[in-house]
């Protein structure tokens, strides 16, 4: 069986996925594609999927029953009124993060799923996906390290360009680790807080860079994570699990090991997009699966909503100064 997917946003992720669904996975076809700017499009059907079919508008797209599935890989503020309108339509969406750019907006995307009696929305949160993380997930559910009490964690990206602000080191940057340590932990956040250290000089004036964002959880273990977004050394991602009895880490991407010059050294990557490759392979090949089993797995619309509740409640915590509680609506029984 194979899969008519349609996308709506055919910028640098978008293309990214098409060209995924194109030559790397099985069972699905992109066969229709929506972007605001429609030179977007073409440039896409030029070098990737010239049989798709470009539309106008997205809607339309959505609606078309030629369309089995819909990508949402467009800009984030138009997020919630296409996955809304996938969900009328009854079609599974795949959403890139964010599900919606506020925590209402999310919630609105939970009622009209719970309303339409089926999930039909996989959030584009890829590190459930990674390899690294689900081994770091099967110790910690062997129960090996005991239960996990604290978790040191690091997301450092070598630079960020001018436009980058202080609250999307939260909304860009943490959301990642906002998604996969809930998931790696099966616990909820309680309360957030940000301490600024000392400012790097290679972050532009407006950016607080480096920041530290303590999470507590509902079952009390404490998380920290320093966002690094102009490190200058590596794109470089560290999760360090520590139990009653154990200490697990997330392993190291793969690098040979060089003994030259004096040195022993591994490679450290520069591109987030090479850090988790696989990971999105393995992601996008779980949607497609999903929509030919009828049934979706992986971060879910109300996964979506916690990340956003969190990240809401971290932007709170840069601009107050204070440990800002995490206040979530009740989890329905259909998520559960
Ligand atoms: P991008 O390169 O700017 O692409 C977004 C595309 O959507 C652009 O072609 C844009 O057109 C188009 N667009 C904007 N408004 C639209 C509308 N109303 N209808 C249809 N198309 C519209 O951005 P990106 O880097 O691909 O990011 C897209 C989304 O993916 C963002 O939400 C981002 O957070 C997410 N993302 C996730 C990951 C991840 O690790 N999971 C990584 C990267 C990005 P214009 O260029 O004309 O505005």
């Amino acid at each position: 069986m194979t899969i008519n997917i349609g996308v709506i946003g055919t910028g640098a992720i978008g293309r990214e996925h098409i060209r995924r669904c194109s030559t790397v996975l099985q069972n699905a076809r992109v066969v229709a594609l929506n972007d605001i700017n429609r030179d977007n499009c073409q440039q896409v059907v030029d070098q990737l999927t010239p049989e798709a079919r470009i539309y106008d508008n997205a809607i339309e797209l959505i609606n078309d029953p030629q369309v089995n599935a819909v990508l949402v890989t467009s800009w984030g503020p138009t997020h919630e009124a296409f996955v809304l309108a996938a969900i009328e339509a009854g079609k599974a969406v795949f959403c890139e993060k964010p599900l919606a750019v506020t925590a209402e907006g999310c919630l609105n995307i939970v009622e009209a799923e719970i309303k339409a009696g089926r999930q039909l929305v996989q959030v584009g949160f890829m590190r459930p996906y990674d390899s690294g993380y689900r081994a770091l997930k099967a110790v910690i559910d062997s129960g090996e390290i005991g239960e996990p009490l604290m978790l040191h964690c690091a997301h450092r990206n070598p630079e960020v360009g001018d436009s980058y602000t202080t609250d999307m080191a939260i909304t860009d940057t943490l959301i990642h680790e906002l998604d996969v340590l809930r998931w790696l932990l099966n616990d909820d956040y309680v309360s957030a807080q940000v301490i600024f250290p000392r400012k790097t000089r290679k972050a532009s004036s407006h950016l607080r860079d480096p920041q530290i964002v303590l999470l507590e959880t509902a079952k009390g273990a404490r998380i920290d994570v320093e966002i690094f977004v102009n490190c200058e050394y590596g794109y470089d991602i560290q999760c360090e699990v520590v139990g009653e009895s154990g200490i697990a880490r997330l392993p190291e991407p793969m690098s040979v090991q060089l003994r030259s010059a004096a040195k022993l050294s591994t490679t450290i990557l520069t591109d987030w997009k090479k850090r988790f490759i696989d990971a999105y392979d393995v992601e996008l090949q779980a949607f497609i699966n999903n929509v030919i089993a009828g049934e979706m797995t992986g971060p879910s619309a109300w996964d979506g909503y916690a990340a956003a509740v969190a990240a809401d409640a971290c932007v709170a915590a840069q601009n107050s100064g204070q440990i800002v509680p995490v206040t979530m609506a009740e989890k329905p029984a259909f998520y559960r």
